[in-house]
């Protein structure tokens, strides 16, 4: 990378080492011109997709949100914070897997209920009462009822 100081275009790297448990490399460089030192961070940029609602708005992806929305749901549940935090990480990798800059606010939904039916049933069937918008407690018993027995569904 060019010099910070005097915008020359040679840099070498005198040190490289890892911080923040590995998750950055730190740099120490120096220039070949003015023979200034700097130090360069480096970290994967984690680049979550934006959602498209069924209206066809954009909002960036909201990690506060989301858990507020698991939270909501695993409320006075035997959930542990642990897994539910691994429930968001699975969450967060399966949205990047997409490759995608753009994805259905949809999927998002779907993956958090995915998640919720292996944590627990009673917040998977809250969350999922408010996400599908249930209309009627039929709707309601008949997904009742296919959590109960896998194969109807
Ligand atoms: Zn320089």
């Amino acid at each position: 990378m060019y010099c910070p100081f005097c915008s020359h275009t040679d840099t070498k790297v005198i040190d490289s080492r890892l911080v923040s448990e590995g998750g950055q490399v730190r740099r120490r460089r120096e220039c070949a011109a003015c023979g200034e030192r700097f130090t360069t961070f480096e970290a994967a940029e984690l680049v979550m997709p934006r959602l498209v609602k069924s209206d066809g708005s954009r909002q960036p992806f909201d990690e506060a949100k989301l858990r507020a929305g698991i939270m909501r749901a695993v409320e006075k549940r035997p959930v542990s914070v642990e897994s539910l935090e691994h429930a968001i990480i699975q969450i967060k990798s399966a949205l990047r897997a997409t490759g995608e800059r753009e994805v259905e606010a949809n999927l998002l939904g779907e993956l958090v209920m995915e998640a919720l039916k292996e944590l627990d049933q009673v917040a998977y069937v809250r969350f999922a009462s408010v996400y599908r918008r249930f209309e009627d407690i039929k709707q309601f018993s008949d997904e009742i009822s296919r959590l109960n027995d896998p194969k109807a569904s």
